[in-house]
């Protein structure tokens, strides 16, 4: 059986959205008081939507509607139909709480039933699955999908290194479902307890947090596994909407189920194919909670072209950081995220760094980026990797930054995520 969209091309795709897209509008106005009001107050009738560029007339959706609409968000059924409520993990103010009806926990399974297709798994494959089970999406997302496509599912959870490692060897799991800092922990584990001649994982499905390449090459390394990057939000039903397939050039999402747009965060018109931009996600079959041009706030860019490996479904990039993040600088709209793939790149650097904004005395804004020396490096090098790294800013940027190189572990560590980016344009 397989999970993979029948559509024939590109035409039948968008007519297959279109329809979605009909479908969602009327639904949505018909059966929200919220989607109705907001839509009547945007002048747009459900009749008005005849063609995929009429997405652009509709209003957009934010974190902030759905905290409006708490606690069952943007409810568009009857209460007596939800059979299901997930929240995010969300720290400031309310959470977001999304409800579901029995149709969108069955669309749920068959898409993530898809992410395991995509990584190559068969029903042979016994999966371990550990991430937090509870009221967020993740376990229950992994364990369905993987009970929908028909491999093993063993729930091990979040933690408990002794068991994960006992659950590896007993087992002979071929497959984990985690954080990519939980994979490190395994992988460190496997090492120091000399497993990994007696485990038999292949394959990796890595979710929720931004991975570094040195991180995933370590990972795959040490556990001799293929690494799958896996996205997802608990508003578009949780994780398991898009998988990165075996070519690994990119995360494929499905177009089947929900309309990706790449926005301007500040103009929200639409940026050119290929650049970076504001995931806004538009959903074709949801019921309990439809999305209309929500607004995910996180950036990353399509890939345009055919992949490699032959799947017609269309592909996004990793996620590259959140719109909240932007820095205007000089005019110019810059992500911290942009920043640190640069530095990623250059060569003579440690990973730690500081971006650092002021306004001088001539009224000008200026960039300072301080960034770590090698463990190794010689400081007779720092004024050829400053000059690269400046040159590389300068050319994907279009910002002219000043550049410092300083000792390796000169900068500030903490076990928090570090502040990086510092702006003192404003400070009197
Ligand atoms: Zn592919």
């Amino acid at each position: 059986m397989s999970f993979m969209p029948t559509f024939a091309d590109a035409e039948a795709l968008a007519e297959h959205q279109l329809r979605g897209l009909q479908w969602t509008v009327r639904h949505a106005y018909n059966n929200s008081p919220f989607y109705g009001a907001r839509l009547e107050q945007a002048g747009v009738r459900p009749e008005d939507i005849t063609s995929l560029d009429d997405l652009a007339k509709l209003p957009f959706t934010t974190a902030d509607d759905l905290r409006a609409t708490y606690p069952f968000a943007l409810l568009s059924v009857d209460p007596h139909e939800i059979v299901r409520v997930h929240a995010s993990t969300g720290t400031t103010g309310k959470r977001k709480v999304l409800p579901y009806t029995a149709k969108d926990i069955n669309d749920w399974a068959n898409m993530f039933a898809r992410c395991y297709e995509m990584a190559g798994l068969t029903a042979e494959d016994r999966v371990q699955i550990m991430v937090g089970y509870g009221v967020w999406t993740a376990g229950v997302g992994f364990q369905l999908g993987c009970e929908r496509f028909g491999a093993l599912a063993i729930p091990a959870g979040p933690g408990n290194l002794d068991m994960q490692c006992d659950f590896l060897v007993d087992f002979q799991t071929t497959t984990l479902c985690c954080t990519s800092s939980m994979a490190l922990l395994i992988a460190e584990e496997v090492r120091r307890r000399g497993l990994k001649d007696k485990i038999a994982v292949n394959k990796v499905i890595c979710g929720s947090e931004r991975t570094s390449d040195a991180m995933r090459q370590t990972i795959g390394r040490e556990l001799g596994a293929e690494i799958f990057d896996i996205p997802g939000m608990t508003e578009l039903y949780g994780p398991g909407t898009g998988l990165e397939c075996s070519a690994h050039q990119g995360i494929h999402y499905w177009a089947d189920y929900y309309i990706l747009e790449m926005v301007d965060p500040v103009s929200l018109e639409p940026v050119e194919p290929g650049e970076l931009g504001e995931m806004v996600v538009t959903t074709l079959c949801k019921q309990a909670a439809p999305l209309i041009r929500y607004r995910t706030r996180d950036l990353t860019r399509l890939i345009l072209g055919d992949c490699p490996c032959g799947s017609p479904l269309p592909r996004h990039d990793r996620i590259l950081g959140r719109s909240d993040d932007m820095i205007i600088f000089r005019a110019v709209n810059i992500y911290p995220g942009q920043i640190d793939a640069i530095l990623s790149q250059a060569e003579g650097v440690a990973s730690e760094y500081q971006i650092i904004l002021s306004r001088e005395g001539d009224g000008k804004d200026y960039m300072l980026i301080k960034i770590e020396r090698a463990e190794n490096g010689s400081p007779g090098d720092d004024a050829a990797v400053a000059a690269a790294i400046a040159g590389a800013v300068k050319s994907q940027l279009m910002v002219s930054p000043q550049v410092e190189v300083v000792d390796y572990a000169g900068l500030p560590r903490t076990e928090r995520k570090s502040q990086r980016v510092f702006d003192r344009r404003f400070d009197d």
